[in-house]
């Protein structure tokens, strides 16, 4: 055992918990940052297992989120490698009869295609953009600090006087089925807003799902969808090449199995190999909650009401992900000329709506809503000129109980079941592409066991630290009264995507956990034992 000791210690090397190592390097702590696995990421990785010529991103790919988030553009990250790429357009959705719906980084491209699809609706997304660009930046803001947001929250006050007040309330609320079919005539503008919605797990039919579809949306026309050049692991390899030039230590291979507490305050960690490091201020953790307080503390320091919370804790769906190496781009009908980065793949919004509510209810959907994106198109470096690195991933039950389909699919996502999944997505994306099954060079699948083995913060393929859906956001998040980084043990931090404000990579979790860590450290230091048992039990 050693006797290693440091300012803090941050379990998990995800983009949270880079984030939170260099957050607390830049106040002046010594940090050690611990990662189970071989090299450090999360789920913001990227390899060339597939095929030696090409890049895939193993998991997440497009950075909105981390383009517009306060806290990564902070870290400068461009002076440490990062650069960012972009596809020609944002984003596209093809309908059957080989027609497109296009997010441009132009609005006004935008909207003359969608005006094109149905006469008006270019004006009625001018219009929601308008609105949007009053309250948008301020909701971002509010979005990405903790809760309660003080400031930003007095700045949605300010700006919603300005688009309508308490209507403007109501459209963020309305479901976006419904404000699809309020404010615009065509599908085209509706799949627009419905597909973005549909990057997390809230149904398309319930509240909630208008902001997240919005928010991506406007973000797309502003800061666009964009790719670290060379793939998604230069992101999170800026991140540590700049907290290891500030003087931070990161240990890979070494799963934390243990947090120790000593008087109800956490002293250090124990990794899976038996060494001990100790931490004289703070230990955050980018860990999923359950695992945290289920089994990396002893259950004496976890209070009854938090072990009883957590048991109604949801896990957001499942995902199987597909990789391909294509020898030529994706032979999509009726492509358009500027090639979008992203492309969902559904028929409709009612469609899309289906098989989101095929997996809420435990079954594998029969024609999966699937997201897709063309990285080539998005990054030429990452495969050879004239060839595609693409893939596609589409969301399963947690725990199926029926399949939707031809019944091949039984749930246990074992290869046989992964292949055949993999098949029903390839099949749809035929359909949409015909030809596409004639330039696979080679096919990876990723199901839910593969996901959880090369990151155990995806539990069952979960990707989004737990549901996004209104129940379990802010201050029910990960569980009702623990809304914030602060934990029940002192000197003990949550900051994973199972904090506010849940997943994607904007870097906020990790980055309010390491400044509730340091504020909680000041006031520590001027009256010493203050902020004992503040989330005590
Ligand atoms: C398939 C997929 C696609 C996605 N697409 C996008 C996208 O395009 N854009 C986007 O913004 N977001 C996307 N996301 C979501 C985003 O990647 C996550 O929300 C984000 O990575 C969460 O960051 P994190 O640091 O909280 O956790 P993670 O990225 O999961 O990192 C957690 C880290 O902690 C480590 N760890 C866990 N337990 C221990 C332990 N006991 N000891 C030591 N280390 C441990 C893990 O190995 C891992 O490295 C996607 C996610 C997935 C899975």
């Amino acid at each position: 055992m050693t006797g290693t000791t440091y300012d803090a210690v941050v379990v998990g090397a995800g983009p949270n918990g880079l984030v939170a190592a260099n957050r607390l390097l830049d106040a002046g702590w010594s940090v050690l940052l611990l990662e189970a696995q071989p090299d450090v990421g999360g789920a913001v990785r990227s390899d060339r297992d597939l095929h030696p010529d090409f890049v895939h991103d193993t998991f997440s790919a497009f950075y909105p989120l981390a383009a517009s988030s306060p806290t990564i553009r902070s870290f400068d990250l461009e002076d440490h490698g990062l650069s960012w790429r972009h596809a020609p357009s944002v984003l596209g959705h093809p309908f059957p009869d080989g027609s497109w719906a296009v997010l441009h980084h132009d609005r006004e491209a935008t909207a003359a295609g969608l005006e094109a699809h149905c006469a008006g609706d270019g004006e009625a997304w001018l219009d929601l953009c308008a609105q949007w660009d009053r309250v948008g930046p301020h909701l971002i803001g509010a979005l990405l600090t903790p809760f309660p947001p003080v400031r930003h929250g007095v700045g949605v006050l300010a700006a919603l006087r300005h688009v309508g007040g308490l209507g403007f309330v109501k459209t963020l609320l309305t479901p976006v089925s419904e404000l699809g079919r309020q404010r615009f005539g065509g599908e085209a503008a509706r799949v627009l807003l419905a597909g973005n919605a549909a990057h997390a797990d809230i149904p398309l039919d319930a509240p909630g799902s208008s902001l997240l579809g919005m928010l991506l949306a406007m973000m797309g026309q502003t800061v666009g969808f964009p790719v670290p050049e060379g793939g998604a692991g230069e992101l999170t390899q800026a991140l540590a090449r700049r907290f290891r030039a500030r003087g931070g230590e990161i240990r890979t291979g070494a799963e934390v199995t243990r947090i120790d507490v000593e008087r109800g305050r956490a002293t250090g960690v124990r990794t899976a190999d038996g060494e001990r490091y100790a931490a004289r201020r703070a230990v955050v953790a980018d860990v999923l909650a359950p695992t945290l307080y289920t089994r990396l503390l002893d259950a004496a320091e976890v209070p009854d009401r938090v072990t009883r919370a957590l048991r109604t804790f949801e896990l957001d769906p499942g995902t199987v992900k597909v990789d391909w190496a294509l020898d030529g781009g994706v032979p999509w009908t009726g492509a358009p000329d500027l090639a979008p980065g992203t492309v969902h793949v559904a028929d409709s919004v009612a469609d899309m709506s289906q098989a989101m509510s095929q997996v809420q209810s435990g079954a594998v959907p029969a024609a999966p809503f699937m997201l897709t994106g063309q990285m080539t198109t998005s990054d030429p470096s990452r495969s050879p000129a004239g060839t595609e690195s693409f893939w596609a991933y589409a969301h399963v039950p947690q725990r199926a109980s029926s399949d939707a389909g031809d019944g091949g699919v039984r749930g246990t996502w074992d290869r046989d079941d992964c292949e055949r999944f993999a098949d029903r997505m390839q099949a749809r994306l035929e359909r949409a592409a015909p030809g596409f099954g004639d330039r696979v060079l080679a096919r990876r699948v990723l199901g839910p066991h593969e996901m959880e083995a090369r990151d155990a913060n995806l539990v069952g393929g979960a990707l989004n630290g737990g549901t996004a859906q209104l129940h379990q956001q802010l201050v029910f998040r990960p569980v009702p009264g623990l809304g914030r980084a602060e934990t029940p043990v002192r000197g003990l931090y949550l900051g994973s995507a199972s904090a506010h404000p849940g997943g994607g990579v904007h870097g906020a979790c990790g980055d309010n956990a390491a400044r509730a860590a340091i504020a909680r450290d000041r006031v520590e230091r001027v009256i010493p034992g203050r902020g004992r048992g503040l989330l005590g039990r």
